[in-house]
Order: structure tokens, then sequence, then C-alpha cells
């Protein structure tokens, strides 16, 4: 009898083992590798799994052992990819199957079309050999940057200590000052060796169509890959097959992209690196930008991190020389920086009294100072952006009799009304937390009373009062729910591109990103919302944010041109974080902030780790955090220098019947933390099935660093 041949595999479930199976060389074909793609029977079914490990032993009876059904024609996933991998799963504590599956698409999740797939993508490469585009529209080459860019890039090219491969590199530059037009000039100097591969990652959706243009501009004789939750499953596919067969040598991408294998990676960039959409918020809650930073460090190759306002964590490092740093401070076409204007609300000056010439009837979230401002913009010919960030009509509704107001009955949090729209032909009250639709009540559900009102103003109603305000204007309301509806967000986008729109009222997904030529005016009328938050990393997001949007002012001017004007609505002007902005002072705030937290010890000056429990009753939820607390000092698992804090409910505590508490372990000590962590996870995993706690039907999750506490 020869040695039986035996692979280990994991799968996408919350079991920590992997699971042996016998490998039939006659029948598959061939030997087996680590990292193949392959299906397995598995309970009653199949499932797709990944070897990890192949062997001529198994701790199980051999003659017990099921047979590997089928292979798949990929190669294998390489072994970087599988280091990381192997790395994010026991920094964010999850097991390894549920890491990795989780990054093939579906397109390679169908053991039947393996071959089918394969074949047809290569077929089409064939007759299609180079990439699409073919002019070098918008391309900015190395000899037309300016002064401060070509800086820039002969010390990304030239690293001040050349003896490292590993490079981490903040670009920090505000928006506008041709960061983008620098990164892409480094990336071609490395394209320009053969078969090297580079990764793009941008934030979000809604930003990857615009750079993806530009850099098919800047590279059309790439075969680039693009990979993000808004390209078709299909799409999907083909670009991550194109990645990991090295075909591909762009791949631009959201934070999943970074878990792609790429078997030639030479560089990598992150753009609006502060963003918090790099963390992933289920499963593995990793941070694509800290795993981007492993990979290259793994890879030996450089990363650089661009932004206007990096997350305080690149900062610190950039500042203490941990990273390099390389700024640009200049708008690289000669425009000025936009002027911030604060509007105190509570002062009267700002408001309307009744009577006064053109004072809308209805109640508005304009201030006469922003009106005024809005109407001379609009005269001078110049687009207007009304920003806020609360979709729908009305935040609530309440009854002027009782007080009753529309609080969802599956969460903690007030059901939104909506105008007809996205959410059908008539007016609804929807939940924004668990997606709950009801018809609005004809009398208050406690009183009977009929005079319902709506508190408050999201974007459909400030677009109301913004046509009643000025009735010539030509005005788009950009938000979730109108981008769904009939056209599609970068329809909208077009819109303004091409001037066929006055006043765009919005929410934040406007601000992100676009070059939009003829902005003059943008405003920002909910910013107080979020600048006193339980959060402590509210008013670097808000910061962040308002630098965002006033990047959107004036921002294509020519030489000299305008920087337009940005408007905040405030009853706070004095808070630093609207007088750093007055003086466009990122590095004064980042200042700010990094002392406050200093003092405060918060992160990055600790570490966090959270449990977070779901259960039917917050009750049950805080008991089950409480257990724990109390075992883990019971079996003297808590170091001195880590601090384990009593649970507490979430910020929003009910979400589709769920309850939800949270337990924020906190370490100065990165090790200890993550020791802690591995801890809990073992412990829970014990009295649990998956992540189901067998006793007390808890659903439980271990989260490292992170970003919303
Ligand atoms: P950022 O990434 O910092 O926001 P971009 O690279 O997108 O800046 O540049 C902003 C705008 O200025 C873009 O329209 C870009 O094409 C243009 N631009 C960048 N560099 C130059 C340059 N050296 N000369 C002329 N225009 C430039
Ligand atoms: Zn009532
Ligand atoms: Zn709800």
């Amino acid at each position: 009898m020869p040695d039986p041949i035996v692979v280990q595999v994991v799968v996408d479930k919350p079991l920590s083992q992997g699971f042996d199976y016998l490998w039939d060389a006659k029948q598959l074909g061939a030997l087996p590798q680590v990292g193949q793609i392959i299906e397995v029977p598995f309970g009653r079914g199949q499932e797709i799994a990944v070897v990890i490990k192949v062997s001529a032993h198994s701790d199980y009876q051999i003659d017990k052992i099921k047979y590997v059904d089928k292979v798949s024609p990929l190669p294998p996933l390489n072994l970087a990819l599988l280091r990381l991998i192997n790395f994010a799963s026991q920094y964010y504590v999850h097991t390894l199957g549920e890491t990795i599956l989780p990054t093939i698409p579906q397109m390679w999740k169908k053991a039947d079309s393996w071959k089918k797939n394969v074949d047809k993508i290569n077929e089409a490469r064939k007759k299609n050999p180079k990439a699409i585009g073919s002019q070098k529209e918008g391309f900015i080459t190395a000899e037309q940057l300016n002064a401060e860019q070509k800086k820039a890039l002969e010390a990304l090219n030239n690293p001040s200590n050349s003896g490292t491969k590993f490079r981490t590199i903040l670009l920090q530059g505000q928006t506008g000052s041709g960061k983008t037009a620098v990164f892409l000039n480094w990336i071609s100097g490395i394209l320009e060796e053969k078969d090297a591969q580079v990764l793009l990652l941008v934030p979000e959706i809604n930003l990857t169509p615009q750079l993806e243009r530009r850099v098919r501009a800047y590279f059309p004789d790439k075969i680039m890959a693009v990979l993000h939750s808004g390209v078709t499953e299909k799409k999907r596919g083909i670009a991550w097959y194109e990645a990991m067969t090295g075909k591909a040598q762009i791949i631009l991408g959201t934070r999943l992209a970074a878990l792609t294998p790429m078997p030639n990676l030479k560089a990598i960039v992150v753009d609006e690196e502060h963003d918090t959409s790099y963390k992933q918020q289920e499963g593995t809650r990793y941070s694509a930008r800290d795993l981007a930073i492993w990979r290259a460090h793994d890879g030996q190759f450089p990363i650089v991190l661009s932004s206007a306002t990096p997350s305080l964590e690149t900062w610190i490092a950039a500042k203490a020389g941990r990273y390099e740093y390389i700024r640009l401070d200049q708008r690289a076409q000669g425009a000025k920086l936009p002027r911030v204007h604060l509007i105190n609300t509570r002062d009267p000056r700002n408001q309307y009294s009744p009577g006064d010439q053109g004072a809308p009837k209805t109640k508005s979230l304009i201030s006469k100072t922003l009106a005024q401002a809005i109407s001379k913009n609009y005269q001078e010919q110049k687009q207007s952006l009304i920003l806020i960030n609360r979709r729908g009509y009305a935040p609530v509704l309440s009854c002027s009799s009782c007080n009753w107001l529309s609080k969802c009955s599956q969460c903690s949090s007030y059901m939104v009304m909506h105008k007809p729209g996205a959410l059908g032909k008539r007016s609804v009250l929807n939940c924004h937390h668990c997606g709950l639709v009801k018809s609005i009540p004809q009398f208050c559900p406690d009183c009977g009373n009929a005079d319902l009102k709506t508190l408050g103003q999201g974007t459909q109603k400030l677009e109301d009062s913004i046509e009643e305000m000025w009735p010539q204007a030509r005005v788009l309301r950009v938000d979730a729910d109108s981008s769904r509806k009939s056209k599609g967000a970068e329809e909208l986008f077009q819109e303004i591109h091409d001037g066929n729109v006055d006043i765009v009222v919005g929410t934040q997904m406007i601000a992100k990103g676009h070059d939009y030529q003829n902005i003059g005016l943008v405003a920002v009328l909910d910013a107080d919302a979020r600048l006193y938050s339980a959060d402590f990393r509210a008013a670097e997001r808000l910061f962040a944010q308002l630098v965002q949007v006033a990047g959107r002012a004036g921002r294509a001017g020519a030489e000299g041109e305008d920087g337009g004007d940005i408007y905040i609505e405030t009853q706070y002007p004095e808070a630093p974080v609207f007088q750093y902005l007055l003086r466009h002072d990122v590095d004064g705030f980042m200042a700010y902030i990094a002392r406050e937290r200093d003092e405060a010890k918060l992160p990055p000056f600790t570490y966090q780790g959270l449990v977070h429990a779901e259960a039917k009753s917050l009750e049950k939820a805080i008991g089950f955090l409480n257990e724990l607390k109390a075992r883990l000092k019971q079996h003297g698992m808590v170091p001195i220098d880590v601090y384990v804090y009593d649970p507490v409910p979430k910020t929003v505590m009910r979400v589709a019947g769920s309850e939800r508490a949270q337990l924020v372990i906190e370490s100065t000590n990165r090790k200890l933390l993550q020791e802690i962590l591995e801890n809990i996870d073992r412990d829970l995993r014990q009295q649990s099935q998956g992540r189901i706690s067998k006793v007390s039907r808890i659903r439980w999750l271990v989260e490292r660093d992170p970003i919303a506490i």
C-alpha cells in the first residue's frame, strides 16, 4: 500500500480546526498543492475549501476520511497571500476559513463552471489582449508636474534610506494639490518592470469610476482589474482571476481588494487612507489599510498612504519618522484655498425675522446669511452644494398633543419619514437601522390626535425648501435614495459636471473625490450633530469631512482663480474643529487631537479590542459579558497592563429586535491585548456553536482595533 495523500483544508465556518480529506491523484490528475481551491463533501452537502496542508498522515482513521471531490483549474492562492490571511486571521481573531473564503469571488465557488469560466476568460483576453483605454486624456506627465510635485515624485523614487525596500510613505496634501498625479507617475515607473503589479486601494465604490477613468487614461497598455462590490459578480470574478494569474498589472479596488492574490505585487497606494470604510464591519473585521502595510512589509516593497487629512495614527507615525513624510502644500493648478465662513445660528442677525423679504414660508435650516450667499452664487451662475447628512424627509414624526414619537418597534431609534420616491408611491416611515417600512399613521397611535408633525429635516425636506426659496433654480438631490431610484450615482454626478444643475442638495456622498468644475459655494448644515457624539473620534472625522467638502469648492479653478466659499452653520463656532478649519490648519488640528488623546489615554496611545454580544434582551447581553469578565478575572487572565471595562449597551442598542452590548478591553501593550482577545475567543468558543452560545443563545464576536466605540 502506498502512503495515502492527505490534505488539510479550511471552509467558511467559525471552526478553528482544519479538516482532513484524502486525495486521489489518479482521479484528480495531479498532486495537491497548498492554496488550491477545491470542493469537498461536508456534512450533507458540498463546501468550497482551501488546502492549507499536504501530508501522508492523518490523526483520524484513514478509512473514515472522505475524498476530495473536485479541484479547481485555478493556480493555488500564492504563499504571500496565505501568509497575509494567516496573519489577518490571528490578529483579528477569526478562523482561517472565515477569513480566506470570503475573499474568493462567487464565480470561483461554483465547481461546475470552474473550467468553463477559465476557458472563457482566457479566450476573451486572447481576442482583446490589451486594455481598453487608448488616449492619454487628463494625463499629467512627470515633466508637467509642478515643482512641488516633482520634488514629491523624486522623494518617492529615491528613498531617504536606500537600503530598505519596504517603506511606508505618507503623502499629505490638501484636496487638489496633485497627489493623484504624483502617485500615478510613481506607479508608472514601477510598472516599467515587466509583469510588475500595483495595488491601488480606494475607500468607496463611489470614488472608483472617476479614478478608474483616470488610471485607464494613464496606462492604456496595461490590463487593469477593478474589484469592488459595485461591479457585477461576473466582472469581479474575472478581475480577481486576472489579478491572481498575474495578467492584470493594475488592481484598483475597495477594502476587499487588499486580500487579492497578486503574484508579482511591487507597490501599494492607499488613497484617502484615513477613510473609515477601510475597516470591514462584519466577519473578520480587518483594516484594509493596516493589512496593506503588513503586506508591503512582508513582500518588501513600498506603500504610499495618501490623504488631505491623515488618520491620527498615520500622522503621528510620519511625524515621529516611522513613516517617510512627503507634503504637497499648494493647489496643483494654482487655485486659492476656499474661504471658510462659520455662521453662528444662535446669532439673530444670521436668521430671518418674520416678514423679512425672501423669508421662506416653511421653517428652513437655511439661515438668512447662507441664503444670501446662495443667491449671490446663483446670480454669478456658479453651482452651490448643500450638505446634510440625513436622507429622507424628516428624522422623526411626532404628535403635537401627547408627544408620541415614531419609534421603530425593532430598534432603539426613530423611523424616518420619507416622501414618495425610492420607497414607494406614498410617504412612509422607514427605519434606517433595520430597514422596516411602515405607512404613515393618520392619527396618533397613542391618543388619536390627527395633528402629526415632522421634527427636523432631511434631504427631501431641504430640497422642498430650496425649491421654494429659489423657484427658478434647477435643484438636484443626491443621496442613497435618489441614486437608487431613477439613475445611478454616476449619472447624477454627471448632471452636476455637465452644468445641468444650479443647486445640489445631498448627503456626504456628493462630497467625496469628485472633481466638479463650477462649484462656487459649499454649505454644511448639520455639523453640530456630529460634533458632540459619544465616539471619541467624532471630531477627527468631522474635520476630515469638512476639509473634504471644502475641497469641492473652486476646485478646478485655473491659476489664481477664486477658491470658492464654504459655509458651516453651527451653534458652536468657537469649537476647535471649526477654528482649525477656518485657518486651514490640518497639522494644528492633528497636534491638538493628539494631545487630547494622549491625555485621555485613548487610541492611538492605547490599543483596544471589543467583545460584541447580541441577545433578545439587553439584560442577557450584558449578563453574558459580565460573566465573561468575571471568568477572566477568576482565571487570572487579566494582566496588570490590561483594562477590562464594564459592559455597556451600544449607542444604537436595539437593532432589528436584537439588543446589543459591548465590552471594551484596553491596553498600552499590544501583545497582551492580543493574548487576552485570543483567550476570550477560545473561552467563548468552548461554550458555543459557531459564534452563538449554546446555553444562552447569545451571538458574540471579538473585534481588534475597533473604530467605533
Ligand atoms: P489630489 O489627488 O491631491 O486631489 P489631483 O492629482 O487630482 O489632486 O489634482 C487636482 C487637479 O489638478 C486635477 O484635475 C489634475 O488633473 C490637476 N493637476 C494635477 N497636477 C497638475 C499639474 N502639474 N498641472 C496642471 N494640472 C494638474
Ligand atoms: Zn398623541
Ligand atoms: Zn428598526
